[in-house]
């Protein structure tokens, strides 16, 4: 880990392109449960792991987030025991780090728990003890900062943050929040405020929401904190149309995403959209696979290696296929489709 070009110099001298998703696409590849959606693909499965980190480096991910979302002993232990936790958490950041090198970041992961109760001190210290024992696997192994992501609550970021902040790593903290703000009643400028307050090198918002939903409340946050501290925006690549119903609300999930799922050409307008609103740190979450990563690194003028192969079409045999060679005309903005009466930002 050269500190000369961690995630702190990288974001200093230009945006940083983030990966995908990768349990619902491991899921899809028939590697992870759903339901349960935990990590223990690191250790069952590890090379189809090393794959899709590999096919997001390729695509032009600057980071790779260990596979160490769920991995932790809330969701593991019940099912595996408790040694699990470790070796879990252990061995997502070794294979990240494997594909990393020597170019990419890796990133370690902590995620909400599911017994998080707002205002229960009880609820604080099994938080505040899950972060510790993840972070303490994974600082061992060595990763380059860490993200916090997926909190419904500001006040779980906040014990995840403190514990980031403890071990001396950069902190990066994504909040599930939308339009309609936290699950503790707090809208995303204010949860900008607070975290980059408290230490928060990145603060932004992640899953649940499409990129025009996720962008709008970014926006709102990056107008909230101060220069020098940075936006993070990392939506799901599924079009959720409705303010009031994050994608986990809607009938397709889990199992039937693909008929919401966005195109490339979508998430390339999103990364555009995102970097002119100032967005440093500009990836995906669920859904998003490396073909929209590939787009993304593209539309902010990046040629990563998976571009060897970015389509021409008028090289196909089908003349009316190669008059499709352009894409399709944009709208003005991605953002202009939203209900303004319906968003909560200042
Ligand atoms: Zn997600």
């Amino acid at each position: 880990m050269d500190d000369r070009f961690g995630i702190l110099e990288r974001l200093a001298s230009g945006v940083v392109v983030g990966d995908g998703g990768y349990l619902l696409e491991l899921e899809h590849r028939g590697y992870v449960q759903a339901g349960p959606y935990t990590p223990e693909v690191v250790l069952e499965h590890p090379d189809a792991v090393r794959q899709l980190h590999r096919e997001f480096r390729q695509a032009g991910s600057e980071v790779l987030q260990a596979l160490t979302f769920y991995a932790a002993d809330d969701k593991l232990q019940p099912r595996w025991g408790s040694r699990m936790t470790d070796e879990v958490n252990r061995a997502a950041v070794r294979l990240a780090r494997e594909v990393a090198c020597p170019d990419a970041l890796v990133s370690g992961t902590v995620t909400q728990t599911t017994t998080y109760v707002p205002g229960d001190p009880a609820s604080d210290r099994r938080a505040g003890v899950s972060f510790a024992r993840q972070l303490d696997a994974q600082c061992d192994e060595g990763v380059d900062f860490v993200i916090a992501e997926t909190f419904r609550y500001l006040g779980e970021a906040r014990l995840a943050l403190a514990a980031i902040v403890e071990r001396g790593v950069p902190a990066m903290i994504t909040l599930n929040v939308g339009p309609r703000g936290t699950g503790d009643g707090v809208d995303g400028p204010e949860c900008a405020r607070t975290l980059a307050g408290e230490g928060a090198a990145i603060v932004g918002v992640n899953c649940n929401w499409d990129p025009d939903m996720s962008l709008r409340v970014a926006a709102a946050m990056r107008a909230a904190v101060p220069a020098g501290a940075y936006v993070a925006c990392q939506p799901v690549g599924f079009r959720t149309a409705d303010p009031a119903r994050p994608f986990t609300a809607l009938e397709e999930f889990p199992l039937s995403l693909e008929r919401l799922q966005l195109t490339r050409f979508d998430l390339a307008r999103f990364a555009r959209e995102a970097a002119d609103a100032g967005i440093g740190y500009i990836g995906g979450c669920c859904g998003v696979g490396a073909y929209h990563v590939r787009a993304m690194a593209e539309a902010l003028g990046r040629h990563p290696p998976a571009s060897e192969k970015s389509p021409d079409l008028s090289r196909h045999v089908l003349p009316d296929v190669q008059a499709r060679a352009l894409p399709p005309p944009e709208p003005a903005t991605l953002c202009g489709r939203i209900d303004e009466s319906a968003v909560q930002v200042p």
